[in-house]
């Protein structure tokens, strides 16, 4: 299921988006964030891949890939 909890910072850090070490698509963060997973947004490839592992550590891996959140503009919104 996914969080209801609008995504806005690192689910590994808690690293805010917006901020400038955040990975943005394309680089850009208007273009949203570089990483994510159904849970939330993540800062770095370093987070998505602790995020991973974590998750597959819980029983709970990441088994397909999540919507973007931006698709869905539940960050704008
Ligand atoms: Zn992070």
């Amino acid at each position: 299921m996914l969080n209801s909890k609008r995504p806005k910072a690192c689910v590994e850090c808690g690293l805010p988006f917006g901020h400038s070490d955040f990975t943005y698509h394309a680089g850009r963060v208007e273009k949203g964030p570089a990483y994510w997973s159904d849970q939330g947004i993540l800062c770095s490839h370093a987070c998505s891949t602790a995020h991973f592992l974590r998750r597959e550590k819980q029983g709970n891996p990441m088994t397909e890939p999540a919507p973007n959140p931006f698709e869905k503009r539940s960050i704008f919104d």
